[in-house]
């Protein structure tokens, strides 16, 4: 059985103070979810990471990283490492989030040494799929996520695999109020599903969990959750409210 799984993607919000506040109040009202019927993650903004994981060093509640550098250490400028990550409190890592492929130009091929890296320093990768509207309305959903899945998942063993949680996060449906039916989302889990299935095997697929994302509230979580193929959810704006974070968890549990 797949535990579900919530992570709160923070993006380029809060400061020292408030990121604090928010996962203490988080914290307070996971007791009894986080951690035990439910995976919970936050992935605040790099300068705020070790702060809110000492505030979370005595619950459950994962911590993660919004980004990534495939490099160990040296001359990149304003780039982070798998180790420097782990070294303030990281056990999690987005790779490939809709905003850096769209935004900030990430490629598949950058993508796939991100989430290579974050596996060879210890870290969990979540890497983010997920079709633009153009694209699902010219039909072409299935062929850009296995596109993206098959090459950000390029060279992983079996083993490594395992490390990997996948986001499907359509991206006319982030931070747009727009998500996608819980049976869109299902039908494009089980694609991803079939498809991991197809280039390691069936058992190893059936184990790796597939969050959605995508303008995830409290009012539409638990449909979408119900679904068979969809583990939990990677929440943007919902994740900075602790009540509204706090009901996506509980509709998750
Ligand atoms: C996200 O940032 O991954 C996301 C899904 O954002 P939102 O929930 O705001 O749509």
């Amino acid at each position: 059985m797949r535990k579900p799984f919530v992570a709160g993607n923070w993006k380029m919000n809060t400061n020292s103070q408030t990121s604090v506040e928010l996962v203490k109040c988080i914290a307070c009202g996971s007791v009894e979810t986080a951690g035990q019927s439910v995976t919970v993650a936050v992935c605040p903004p790099f300068v705020y990471l070790q702060a809110v994981a000492k505030a979370l060093s005595s619950s459950n509640i994962a911590v993660g990283a919004q980004d990534i550098y495939f490099e160990s250490d040296g001359a990149f400028t304003g780039e982070i490492s798998a180790s420097m990550l782990k070294d303030v409190g990281c056990s999690y890592c987005i790779c490939g989030h809709s905003e850096r492929r769209h935004i900030i130009g990430e490629s598949d091929e950058l993508i796939n040494k991100k989430v290579t890296a974050a596996i060879a320093g210890g870290l969990l990768p979540i890497l983010c799929v997920g079709e633009l509207i153009e694209e699902r309305e010219a039909s072409q959903t299935n062929k850009v996520v296995t596109r993206q899945v098959k090459k950000g998942l390029a060279g992983l063993s079996v083993e490594k695999l395992r490390a990997v949680t996948i986001a499907y996060e359509p991206v006319w449906a982030i931070g747009t109020g727009l998500t996608a039916t819980p049976e869109q989302a299902q039908e494009v889990h089980d694609f991803i599903r079939k498809l991991l299935a197809e280039m390691y095997d069936g058992e190893l697929a059936e184990e790796i969990r597939i969050l959605y994302g995508g303008s995830v509230k409290p009012n539409n979580a638990a449909d979408l959750m119900s679904q068979k193929d969809i583990d939990g959810s990677l929440v943007g704006g919902a994740s900075l409210k602790a009540d509204d974070f706090l009901a996506i968890i509980q509709a998750a549990a």
